[in-house]
């Protein structure tokens, strides 16, 4: 076979392999490139993955599905009708769960993202054919709405919003939403619950000014959508979030989070035909075949939809009242031994399994490398607007066999970090930046940055406080284009 690229660069030089290779040497090196891999199945991970591990046949279950249908293709629901029909019988089960009546449709997405990717663009499209008017078409959303709302409005060209939150219980002030509706705004968005903080907006107040407003409603449930009615049936005060609220017209949940199937799997509902019509690409004025998509991809494996179609049939209302349980249960243990521990406090109420806290003592960062070097792995949220630097947990059924473990430990790292330094250059970049504007600076500048903070090429160093300290302390947009500009030199090629 002919090499693809040939040259000196050892940024370009990885070849096509010239000849095949052994099975069982493929397979080996499939291992060894795992190796540094985060070891999610310890149940020590509180971030990215969602797993029951005593119940190992889920996983079992999940991927004889995926192989099963790995090698069908999504393209044309005529030549492969099984795909059409997990999808719509999850589409419908998903929306039976959120009170969705008989006029809810819906379709199997690749995650959240994309979700609320296509929410985004059926409200635009919607809005070109309903309010002609609108040539410059905007969104409101709380601060704390998911950052997918945002990518979804760059790539849509629809402007964003953002409207406070309330600063202790972090749920979306409805006054300065309703404010901002404008006559260009076409959707208005609510989170049940957020991501950072786990609580849900006022979601029935937000459907009012919808309803006043007469623009299109967003439910952002792709945490909460499979498990919130389960935190309900156990008695939890969840107040309604689905489409028994007056005013929701779409709602993303994710399959790939708290419904426990394999990643790649997402539902978005609409409250009818008329509106999801504005989400379907249907084309022919070109020489191929007629392109028609529900969703962004065309092309796509069978694998996600089948595995969460048998995950979901496996478990059943049953199976996820008891996962549910199980993760209530842990959510409580950690929230109460969070507050109990000296210096520490989760950020208001978290309604479901997603925890931040703080210290307003202690540098949370370097909690978060104190607690990697005994093994945790916690996320890092930084600072912004009235939430202030926090460690995030997306608490799992796997987690509870360590919360004694992990609030000990973390009692333990909170005494540690506090003897630790602040960082002298993050308060030094501070006030560099403070008022640079960020299309002033060039991608030299970031990488001179990064070398500065201990960014080696694309080796991050072990501790990770030193960065997190000065992303934190760096206005938003300049973080931004740090982090673009860090991930734009990772994805390079260089060498073994
Ligand atoms: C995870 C998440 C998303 C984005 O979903 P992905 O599956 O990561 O693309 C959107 N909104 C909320 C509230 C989330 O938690």
């Amino acid at each position: 076979m002919q090499r693809l690229r040939k040259d000196d660069d050892p940024r370009n030089s990885k070849t096509f392999p010239d000849k095949g290779s052994p099975k069982e040497e493929v397979f080996a090196a499939l291992k060894e490139y795992k190796k540094d891999d985060l070891d999610w199945r310890s149940g020590r991970v509180w971030a990215y993955t969602y797993h029951d591990n005593t119940m190992e046949e889920i996983e079992q279950v999940a991927k004889h599905a995926y192989m099963e249908f790995l090698t069908e293709s999504g393209l044309d629901p005529t030549v492969f009708p099984s795909l059409m029909r997990f999808e719509n019988e999850l589409v419908s089960m998903s929306a039976n769960h959120v009170n969705g009546g008989p006029d809810v449709v819906g379709n199997f997405t690749s995650g959240g993202t994309e979700s609320i990717m296509l929410a985004v663009k059926t409200a635009r499209d919607w809005a070109r054919a309903h309010r002609p008017h609108i040539t410059k078409p905007n969104m409101v959303l709380p601060v704390t709405a998911h950052a997918a709302f945002h990518k979804a409005g760059q790539y849509m060209d629809v402007e964003t919003k953002t409207t406070p939150v309330d600063s202790t219980t972090f749920r979306a002030l409805v006054e300065p939403m309703r404010e901002a509706v404008d006559e260009n705004t076409i959707l208005i968005v609510g989170s049940a619950p957020s991501y950072g903080h786990g609580v849900i907006d006022p979601m029935e107040e937000i459907g009012q000014v919808a309803v006043e407003k007469d623009i299109l409603y967003h439910v952002d449930a792709c945490m909460g959508g499979f498990a919130l009615p389960y935190f309900r049936r156990l008695g939890e005060d969840i107040p309604p979030f689905g489409f028994e609220v007056p005013g929701v017209t779409s709602l993303s949940m994710d399959l790939h989070k708290y419904a426990y199937t394999p990643k790649g799997a997402s539902i978005i509902l609409y409250k009818d035909k008329d509106l999801r019509r504005h989400q379907i690409f249907s084309f022919s004025q070109w020489t191929g075949y007629t392109m028609i998509n529900n969703t962004i991809q065309s092309t796509k494996t069978g694998g996600p939809i089948a595995a969460a179609w048998a995950t979901v049939k496996y478990l059943g209302d049953d199976g996820y009242l008891k996962l549910a349980e199980k993760a209530l249960r842990t959510r409580k243990a950690v929230v109460d031994g969070i507050n109990r521990i000296p210096k520490l406090r989760v950020l208001s109420h978290p309604q479901m399994t997603l925890v931040g806290f703080t210290s307003d003592e202690v540098n949370v960062f370097h909690i978060i490398d104190e607690m990697k070097e005994r093994g945790w792995y916690v996320q890092p949220q930084l600072a912004y607007d009235n939430s202030p630097a926090n460690i995030h947990l997306s608490i799992n059924p796997s987690n509870e066999k360590w919360v004694d473990a992990v609030l000990a430990d973390l009692a333990e790292c909170v005494e540690v970090a506090a003897k630790l330094p602040k960082s002298d250059l993050a308060e030094t970049v501070q006030q560099m930046f403070a008022s640079i504007n960020p299309d002033d600076l060039t991608p030299e500048m970031f990488s001179n940055m990064l070398n500065m903070a201990g960014v080696q090429g694309h080796e991050v160093p072990e501790r990770m406080a030193e960065i997190n300290m000065i992303l934190d302390a760096l206005p938003p947009l300049i973080r931004e284009r740090l982090l673009g500009e860090f991930v734009n030199d990772l994805f390079v090629y260089r060498g073994e």
